[in-house]
């Protein structure tokens, strides 16, 4: 059986790692994504089912309870973690999953499953960051401050990671995640691991 391939992709938040992601996606159909769970509340624009499923904290603890997440975090006062049955059942089926989380549950994945590959995507530089935390608007001052902190921290975990790659440009960085993906995947097929 085509054996399936566990991605892990951090960066810190407001690094456009879900726009790197999506637009990877519509050029390979091949790569599934995996929607978290999470107790925080909804930004304007997200959809329940392809954002996230936005679930209660009591909720959420059932989940942790039931051992229905695969790995889970508290995250700047909320949690967040990835359902366990989507997953195991995609990379039955010999598919890409790709996991989008931060640090600390990547570095729980990749203790439970050492073959997964995990790519940290950077910034170019942290006022860039700011400046891109800052136009989301979405967020109040203290939230940003804290995610700022939070994206220095994360910063410092990125030698962890199999890969790391610039976010430059969108186009730039979802080739590049494409490439990894391909090395990967053919050297999954061999019984090999790529270029790590
Ligand atoms: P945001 O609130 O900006 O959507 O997400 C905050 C952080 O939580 C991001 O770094 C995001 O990648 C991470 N995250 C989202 N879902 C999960 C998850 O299921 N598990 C973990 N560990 N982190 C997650």
């Amino acid at each position: 059986m085509k054996p399936g391939l566990l991605v892990v992709v951090s960066g810190p938040a407001g690094v456009g790692k879900g726009t790197v992601v999506s637009r990877a996606r519509e050029k390979n159909s091949d790569i599934v994504y995996s929607v978290s769970a999470t107790s925080r509340k909804p930004r304007p624009g997200e959809i329940e089912g392809k954002n996230y499923f936005f679930v209660s904290r009591e909720r959420f603890i059932e989940m942790i309870r039931n051992n229905e997440l695969l790995e889970w975090v508290e995250y700047c006062g909320n949690y967040y973690g990835t359902p366990r049955a989507y997953v195991e059942e995609q990379l039955k089926k010999g598919r890409i999953v790709l996991l989008e989380i931060e640090v600390e549950g990547a570095g729980n994945i990749k203790k439970r499953y050492p073959e997964c590959v995990s790519i940290f995507i950077a910034p170019p530089d942290l006022d860039e960051l700011k400046k891109r935390i800052t136009n989301r608007g979405t967020e109040p001052s203290d939230v940003i401050e804290r995610r700022m902190n939070r994206a220095k921290e994360e910063m410092e975990r990125m030698a962890d990671y199999d890969y790391v790659i610039v976010n430059d440009t969108v186009e730039n960085a979802s080739d590049r995640l494409l490439e990894i993906l391909e090395i990967e995947l053919e050297a999954a097929n061999k019984g090999i691991s790529g270029n790590r």
